[in-house]
């Protein structure tokens, strides 16, 4: 389904979020997927919302998240509310939890990452840049609780035997089996924060978001994602659209060993955002050769319908023509 086939539902506004995690800089794989949820949502007339995540990573440093907002301001980009920052929400996630316990959905699990490795039947993907290993249900404690306690333990979600089925508006038809590739997850981490994945379901309901587009290496986070809306009992549930991720010539996910490709690094070499964009709309197909262009007109061209399902490989030429 693309974007001429997303169903307008006159009796809402679609809502959908740019969530940064604000770990250091943004590079061109970020740019990517921000520019094209903006160019969307502006077609299409869904409100943005800027959202922080600064609770996906242990480490955000002093300055970070000013410096991801100046970014996606660089790059051109707006928002019509935010932004929110995770971390002043801990207690919509608490009380998330006690639902989920008292469904009994969730337990708690002390078992070390060797104690799960030794029990895991199957490693869940063979991609080099994924690392979790599965957590076999036969470890789950043969008591569920039905109280929350957040006593700085690990909490996972019973993931029974089944597929979770959804239609990307981009990629098409999905299923995934989580109880064969990840089995029980954690949705609460020791250090007394929600995981990822549940932040991500309490945020993107209280904020309305009807529409999450993103970069396809959450596509299996979205059935983790819909078992959560399920077990939370939410039945508005989004429209997900994932999106190619942006990979180094040796085929793994852009990152430091790919040289910088951090946009901060590009604007102190003084290449204009047009370039960016530019770089970007030519990895659309928006255009067949590499040419500065606007955010307007990156959005005013950008269409799903040319916008590959590969992922897409960052040249040395690509590089080279940024630095020009
Ligand atoms: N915070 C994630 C990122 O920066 C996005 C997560 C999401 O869109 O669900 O890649």
């Amino acid at each position: 389904m693309h974007e001429s086939k997303i169903p307008n539902q006159p009796l809402f506004r679609q809502t959908t979020r740019l969530a940064p995690s604000p770990t250091g800089a943004l590079h061109l794989g970020n740019a990517f997927a921000f520019v094209i949820n903006w160019a969307l949502a502006r077609k299409l007339g869904w409100h943005i919302a800027l959202r922080i995540e600064d609770l996906d990573t242990p480490r955000v440093k002093p300055g970070a998240i000013d410096q991801t907002i100046h970014t996606l301001e660089w790059l051109g980009l707006d928002w019509d509310s935010g932004p929110t920052t995770q971390t002043d929400r801990l207690d919509r996630y608490q009380q998330a939890m006690i639902t989920l316990a008292h469904g009994q959905h969730v337990y708690p699990c002390e078992l070390t990452r060797s104690q799960i490795e030794q029990a895991a039947s199957a490693p869940h993907t063979n991609d080099p840049d994924q690392h979790e290993t599965r957590f076999d249900p036969s470890l789950r404690p043969t008591e569920i609780p039905k109280t929350f306690h957040d006593a700085g333990t690990n909490w996972r979600l019973r993931v029974e035997p089944g597929t979770i089925a959804f239609e990307d508006t981009h990629m098409g038809a999905q299923a995934f089996d989580l109880n064969t590739t990840r089995g029980d997850f954690v949705v609460w981490t020791k250090r007394c924060t929600p995981s990822y994945q549940l932040a991500v379901v309490v945020d993107d309901h209280d904020a309305g978001i009807t529409q999450i587009v993103r970069g396809n290496d959450l596509l299996d986070s979205a059935a983790r994602q819909l078992l959560l809306y399920r077990a939370l009992e939410i039945e508005s549930e989004p429209t997900y659209t994932h999106l190619p991720l942006i990979r180094g010539s040796d085929g793994r996910r852009l990152a430091k060993r790919h040289g910088d490709t951090r946009i901060d690094t590009y604007t102190q070499s003084e290449t204009p955002p047009e370039k960016i964009i530019g770089l970007l709309a030519y990895w659309c197909k928006i255009t067949h050769q590499r040419t500065p262009i606007s955010i307007n007109e990156f959005k005013d061209r950008f269409s799903l319908d040319t916008l590959p399902t590969d992922d897409i490989v960052f040249t040395p030429e690509d590089d080279a023509w940024l630095r020009s």
